[in-house]
């Protein structure tokens, strides 16, 4: 049997991996300012990581939601404090996407409306209702398409307020979108739309799957706006590379049994892997480090010579150059040996470093980011 080929791949093989650095097969040590697509929160191969993952697995690897999980409640708590919503309720499953399709089943469940307004550059995963409310054409299959849908452009007010009625089921937005450029939701926008749909009944879904988890400099973004959405949905940074996503739930939605499920979601080695990155989150203090190496990239990089414009918060990172982004990153890869990220943005590339990066790391990427630059201007 052979790979399903859908994946565009770069000719490396990644075999170890520490803090923010990779090796590859040949010895080639890299700088890994990408994560594979924003999941390195803690860095690669953390000890307590590891540690509590060996453990866990030594004791029980896995049992479906069928048994009492006590770590999930132990997981739930530690969410609870350190996100600023121990009064929410957690269903936790397997990605973003499913993160996602729950929380936007969970809405229409909750309020028995249908329409859901998303935002252009959106992309909330690829399942059937999370890729219906993602703005890509490319990857919605025709029995994915829906016209219980509708796209607005973000951060306008008013075409908003003229869109919502009582039709209005869930509003889903991302915290920071990530995959469409790095665009921010203002905090005037933001809070607009939780008033608005406070009034009708609508239900605020706030997709933190990339930026939540620290990365902004605070634990979720929509956190700078000071709103309370009623869903949360997180994956990504949440397992630091084990597979797990989970939704915040508002304590006014109530649950009841078979409404939700998974097999696999909430296992024990899922928890245990969520538990590490939340201990070690808050042990080292990574929210504010997250802040604080990323104002200091994103000041850095602005008077760069061919940077148009960088967008962000903390360590979600978009420079949108003067020329595609495509060759740049191309050359920091193989040149410079250093991973970034793109976008849908062809001049935009993401930098979305692990939350525990040092500022030496990141003077290492700004060196090369200068010289790069300053070879494809004289081009
Ligand atoms: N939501 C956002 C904001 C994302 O960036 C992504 C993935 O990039 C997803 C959802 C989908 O997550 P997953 O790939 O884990 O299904």
């Amino acid at each position: 049997m052979k790979l399903f080929d859908v994946y565009p791949l770069f000719d490396i093989e990644p075999v170890k991996a520490e803090g923010s650095f990779i090796w590859d097969k040949n010895g080639i040590k890299y700088l890994d300012l990408y994560g594979g697509h924003a999941v390195i929160s803690i860095g690669h191969s953390h000890p307590h990581y590891i540690q509590k993952l060996t453990e866990q697995l030594n004791a029980i690897g896995f049992y479906s939601n069928s048994v009492k999980i006590k770590l999930q409640e132990e997981l739930a708590k530690k969410l609870g404090a350190l996100s600023g919503y121990p009064d929410y309720q957690l269903f936790l499953c397997n990605s973003g996407a499913e993160a996602n399709e729950n929380a936007l089943k969970l809405a229409s469940f909750n309020n028995g409306k249908k329409k859901i307004i998303a935002f252009g550059k959106s992309f909330h995963g690829r399942t059937s209702l999370a890729v219906a409310a993602t703005d890509d054409a490319k990857i919605l299959a025709p029995v994915n398409a829906t016209d219980n849908i509708l796209f607005l452009p973000l951060n306008d007010e008013q075409a908003f307020e003229q869109a919502l009625n009582n039709e209005v089921c869930a509003v889903i937005v991302e915290g920071i979108q990530g995959v469409g450029g790095v665009y921010i939701p203002t905090v005037k926008f933001l809070k607009k739309v939780k008033s608005l749909c406070e009034k009708l009944g609508v239900l605020l879904i706030l997709d933190e799957v990339q930026s939540g988890y620290g990365r902004s400099g605070k634990f979720f973004a929509h956190q700078y706006a000071d709103v309370k959405p009623d869903l949360i949905t997180v994956a990504k940074g949440m397992g630091n590379g084990f597979p797990v996503g989970g939704v915040l739930i508002h304590p006014d939605i109530k649950p009841k049994h078979g409404m939700l499920g998974t097999t696999f979601g909430g296992n024990h080695l899922a928890c245990a892997a969520a538990i590490a990155v939340l201990d070690v989150i808050k042990n080292e203090n990574l929210i504010m480090n997250a802040e604080n190496i990323g104002n200091y990239l994103m000041q850095e990089i602005k008077s760069i010579e061919g940077v148009k414009d960088v967008r962000g918060q903390g360590l979600m990172v978009g420079v949108e150059l003067e020329i595609p982004s495509a060759a740049i990153r191309n050359e920091l890869l193989h040149q410079y040996k250093i991973f970034t990220g793109s976008s849908s943005d062809k001049n935009t590339l993401r930098i979305l470093p692990a939350l525990n990066i040092s500022k030496t790391e990141i003077d290492i990427f700004l060196n090369a980011f200068k010289n790069v630059l300053s070879k494809q201007l004289i081009k």
